[in-house]
């Protein structure tokens, strides 16, 4: 009978203990994503709010309007979104986007254009475009992509009929050498996203606690600068122009919802997309369903919400007009900056060359004799630390001001990292495409 006794007082000791050290790691488990919703999130709005305070208008120097936007977004088009645009279009008014270039995903060899959503909506503009082997191919005309002949001979084609092609996801290995492709992703939402590893669950767990007022720092939490990515791209512009652009990649996959059919079950649709079942209502239905959004969602726990990628990050274009072949013509030339567009608004910040009369000689993106240049001069609306990098190497860092001059003294590609202190570090908010100068 003791040893009975004794056993059954060591399972009841172990089970208490093992109960207190779950709710302990439980427990610590939350301080986290509490600490940044009371603390620290807190205090980066203030951060945030104290510099738009800051705000003054520059002149503006270039003669071009800018227009900002997204390249490389998602629809139901593609087998891993079910966007549509009651969706987008108000969550892209939201992030005062002006234009949006698709890149859905193919759905067979013989890739038709324009499909999905093409032409002005609400005032956004919409472009067709195929996401396809890590290229997104903007054809800019009615035609019949043929991907049956191959990578190389898809890109020539577009390419030479006066479309664009863009290297998407630039972690993974491209035909770096491929003459005819013009641009590459500088900064990808995606990219950023897979390299958190270990950290998934944690920002999963954040993103919970923190999905309301702070939701938009909660999903920066991804943010890293994309280190080796820049550097291919400074070398790559050693050899030719290859301009580069941010990505919100936006898909609003990563997320759990439901809606009616018309038949009156309930479709509930998860990662990736994806149906997870197809019901009768029933007392979970009962319980979670709330009235219809503008889509016709009736449930939703969403991580990659539309607006929330769409103001992430933002690529700027200085272009004649908001039409799509203004817009691709300039940002092939390179006229455009990325803005992380969630912690300021880059409307209005100018990078330009300036000749010995004090004339604009070219923006940025544009080749110049470094006979004609006098200074290159960055203006921004809010004070910012101004990197300048050289063919990939940082050669100065500013203070915080709102103008910097710059007279170069020799040949090379010279482009602008424009920062902000946010949360004890100097984080990039703008990244300008070079000014090269031969
Ligand atoms: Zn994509």
């Amino acid at each position: 009978m003791r040893i009975v006794y004794r056993v059954l007082s060591i399972i009841l000791i172990t089970i208490k203990w093992l109960s207190i050290i779950i709710v302990v790691l439980i427990l610590l488990l939350f301080v986290g994503p509490f600490w940044k919703k009371w603390v620290v999130y807190p205090r980066m709005e203030r951060e945030v709010q104290a510099l738009k305070e800051l705000y003054q208008q520059p002149e503006k120097k270039i003669p071009l309007p800018s227009f900002q936007g997204a390249l490389h977004a998602h629809t139901y088009w593609s087998h891993d979104s079910r966007a549509v645009l009651e969706e987008i279009v108000p969550a892209a008014k939201a992030a005062k986007i002006e234009f949006i270039f698709l890149s859905d995903h193919k759905r067979d060899n013989m890739d038709t254009f324009p499909r999905s959503y093409h032409g002005m909506y609400e005032g956004i503009l919409f472009e067709a475009g195929t996401e396809s082997n890590n290229l997104m191919v903007t054809p800019l005309k009615d035609t019949v992509l043929d991907w049956n002949l191959g990578q190389d001979q898809v890109i020539q084609q577009v390419v030479e009929e006066d479309g664009m092609v863009l290297y998407v996801h630039t972690e993974v290995s491209h035909d770096w050498g491929n003459p005819h492709y013009q641009g590459m992703e500088i900064y990808n939402i995606h990219t950023d996203f897979k390299d958190e590893g270990g950290r998934l669950f944690g920002f999963v767990l954040n993103s919970m606690v923190n999905a309301g007022k702070y939701r938009h720092w909660a999903y920066r939490e991804i943010f890293d600068e994309q280190i080796e990515i820049h550097a291919l791209w400074d070398s790559l512009n050693q050899h030719r122009k290859i301009i580069g652009y941010g990505a919100p990649d936006v898909h609003n996959n990563q997320s759990i919802r439901a809606r009616f059919q018309e038949d009156g079950r309930v479709e509930w649709v998860g990662s990736n997309a994806k149906t997870i079942s197809i019901r009768q209502p029933g007392w979970i239905e009962k319980l979670l369903l709330e009235e219809a959004d503008e889509a016709g969602w009736v449930y939703k726990a969403e991580l990659d919400t539309y607006f929330h990628s769409l103001h992430y990050v933002q690529t700027h274009i200085f272009a004649d007009s908001l039409d799509s072949r203004s817009l691709k013509d300039h940002l092939v030339q390179g006229h455009a900056f990325v803005s992380f567009e969630n912690l300021l608004e880059a409307k209005g910040f100018e990078y330009a060359a300036y000749g010995k009369d004090g004339e604009l000689i070219g923006i940025m993106g544009d080749e110049i004799p470094l006979r004609e240049i006098q200074q290159l001069k960055v203006s921004s609306p809010y004070p910012v630390q101004f990197d300048l990098i050289k063919d990939g190497d940082l050669i100065l860092s500013t203070e915080s001001k709102y103008h910097f001059e710059y007279t170069p003294i020799g040949h090379g590609n010279y482009r602008i990292t424009a920062r902000i202190p946010l949360n004890g570090e100097w984080v990039p908010w703008i990244y300008t495409n070079p000014i090269y100068i031969r």
